[in-house]
């Protein structure tokens, strides 16, 4: 593959479609202007620090917000099922746990099962190859966040070695 073909490949898989400190920083009126209805959110690293249980004031300020903006919020997490219900709850919102991101198959079935269309939805996460891979397969727009905490797991630090790379790439 050229380099060319290469770039394309990346940027047709992991682009975001905008790039934030934290999901605070996010414009929402902008967001809905732009015809977006339905935020899917990711827990770990994005609404939560990673592993925690239950939802702080970070969070739950933030479900206030999009809700205030006028937006449907539901949770779209690889978590356990069990544990994105109960952070969910704490937080008023529905949530599908085990989704399988970079999977868009669960992500598709959720627009479908909340009826909104792919050109009304925007997935909210923190990692290109879960979160932003499933968006751009399933044709939806995608917010990448900054992760909110520093402290993360071996593997998931491979991951983001990788996705700095990527990052780069798609930048160049
Ligand atoms: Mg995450």
């Amino acid at each position: 593959m050229t380099d060319h073909f290469m770039k394309q490949w990346l940027k047709r898989n992991f682009q975001p479609d905008y790039i934030t400190d934290g999901v605070h920083d996010i414009d929402y009126k902008d967001l809905f202007d732009s015809g977006i209805r339905l935020l899917l959110l990711d827990i770990d690293n994005t609404l939560a620090v990673h592993g925690s249980h239950e939802s702080d004031n970070y969070a739950k300020t933030a479900i206030e917000n999009m809700k205030l903006a006028g937006f449907s919020v539901y949770i779209l997490s690889n978590a356990r099922k069990h544990r994105a219900q109960s952070f969910a709850s704490g937080l008023g919102v529905e949530a599908e746990g085990m989704a399988y991101k970079p999977s868009p198959k669960i992500l598709l079935k959720t627009c479908e099962r909340l009826q909104y269309k792919q050109n009304e939805t925007c997935m909210i996460g923190d990692q290109l190859l879960t979160d932003i891979w499933a968006a751009r397969r399933a044709g939806v727009k995608s917010i990448l966040v900054k992760p909110r905490s520093a402290q993360e797991s071996g593997h998931i630090r491979i991951k983001r070695l990788i996705e700095r790379i990527i990052l780069k790439m798609i930048d160049k």
